[in-house]
């Protein structure tokens, strides 16, 4: 028999440390949304300032974005429910393509099988359901989903929908959203992508891709809002026709429900939103600093910067003889040199165990995942490098760290120079 705990007194308060956020995510969150979010005053979901600063956050969201769609809001919760929110209007039976080349694609592609699913396909294995009308095209991780890949599928099946990450943060890998928009109109399949980790991060705007019909991201990676807030989505009209004549099989995140307490109704954006769930205040001030935060720096600047910060890292794991096979520019994922390859899952404990918050891949091959989200400064990048270089000597590696300093310098020294 299991022993049951009793709790014979009150919990000391919850301590959680400070750490070194370098992972995939989620990001440090800025000093400035966290302030937002403890600084509200206790106010109901229907406060006009409440209601106000979500009319707000949804027009500066359509900038960040780039996109004139209507239905451009945030659904409560993590990156997942912004999906199941997009992900939603996959009926039982509906042919899907979906292209995964990661963990997370891969678990897009299992939440897409699941809503594809008749009853009986879901029964007969409910936990990993495959459904005969969805077609998952795996793209081995460490590789990009590409036009050749998009093309002839979407071709040979012609599906009513067809999936795609943008960013595939399991490996590190961009995909081609160009190929796959153009390919989703010359076939006639609606697009739907995974932008979890490239808003906020990538300059791209939606309304260039109009081969894809929803999008949906998450609080805690480019956007930096991790007091758990708001998954960014965003739907086109087409899209939205598709749920106004089918339905989908959800209240909470019905694609159209959802959109009104954001002041979208009919497909027309009203003064005031109406009640679908209870919003917090807390939630949306943080949220509307972080768009803030991302406008007032400019999309095409935080690009360049993390493009740039990128690179340096790179480098300096490279001139440790890791190997890079990731090319996001807001995570490295590398392989150790040859002598502690085998050891990264070790490697990357120690470091957690000590506050330095970097990840191992978490589907296979094991590799190690460094991340700068909101780490745009040389004193971060060289904080994360020199306790990166500590964990490789730490096992053992030989590191010429005057050759790493340089190589830093340098490279930080060039752009003070351009500037
Ligand atoms: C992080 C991530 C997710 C999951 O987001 P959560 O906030 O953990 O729910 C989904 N897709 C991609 C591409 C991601 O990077």
């Amino acid at each position: 028999m299991n022993a049951i705990t009793t709790v014979t007194s009150v919990f000391p308060p919850l301590e959680i440390p400070e750490t070194l956020a370098a992972g995939p995510g989620p990001g440090n969150t800025d000093a400035r949304v966290l302030q937002r979010f403890a600084q509200s005053g206790l106010a109901d979901h229907m406060q006009a300032d409440v209601l106000r600063g979500m009319v707000e956050c949804k027009l500066m969201l359509r900038e960040v974005w780039g996109t004139k769609n209507i239905y451009t809001y945030g659904v409560a919760g993590t990156g997942f429910s912004g999906l199941d929110c997009m992900l939603s209007a996959i009926l039982p039976g509906d042919t899907v393509v979906a292209f995964t080349n990661g963990t997370f694609s891969g678990i897009d592609g299992l939440a897409i099988r699941m809503k594809a699913s008749t009853r009986e396909e879901l029964k007969a294995d409910p936990l990993n359901p495959k459904p005969a009308s969805v077609k998952i095209v795996e793209v081995p991780h460490g590789q990009s989903v590409g036009a050749e890949v998009i093309e002839q599928a979407l071709a040979e099946h012609k599906p009513k929908w067809a999936f795609m990450a943008h960013w595939e943060t399991g490996s590190g890998r961009i995909n081609d959203i160009r190929a796959f928009s153009d390919a989703c109109e010359k076939h006639g399949a609606l697009g739907l992508v995974d932008a979890v980790s490239s808003l906020g991060i990538e300059d791209f705007s939606i309304d260039d891709y109009p081969g894809v019909v929803g999008w949906a991201s998450c609080p805690q990676k480019g956007v930096l809002c991790l007091p758990l807030t708001y998954a960014p989505v965003s739907f086109s009209d087409r899209y939205i026709a598709e749920v106004r004549e089918n339905g989908c099989h959800t209240y909470a995140h019905n694609p159209i429900l959802e959109a009104r307490h954001w002041a979208i109704i009919d497909g027309k954006d009203v003064e005031k939103g109406a009640y679908h769930r209870t919003h917090s205040g807390y939630a949306v001030a943080a949220f509307h600093e972080a768009l803030r935060i991302i406008l007032q720096i400019g999309k095409v600047q935080r690009a360049k910067d993390y493009a740039f910060h990128e690179a340096a890292l790179r480098a300096a794991v490279e001139a440790m003889g890791c190997k890079v096979t990731s090319n996001m520019t807001s995570l490295v994922v590398l392989n150790l040199p040859g002598d502690l390859a085998g050891r990264e899952m070790e490697l990357v404990q120690n470091c957690r165990a000590r506050g330095f918050g970097i990840w191992p891949t978490l589907s296979e091959p094991v590799q190690v995942r460094i991340g700068i989200l909101n780490q745009l400064s040389e004193a971060a990048i060289t904080e994360i490098v020199n306790r990166f270089a500590d964990a490789m000597v730490e096992l053992g590696a030989s590191i010429d760290r005057d050759r790493i300093s340089d190589i830093l310098a340098q490279h930080y020294d060039r752009a003070a120079l351009a500037n």
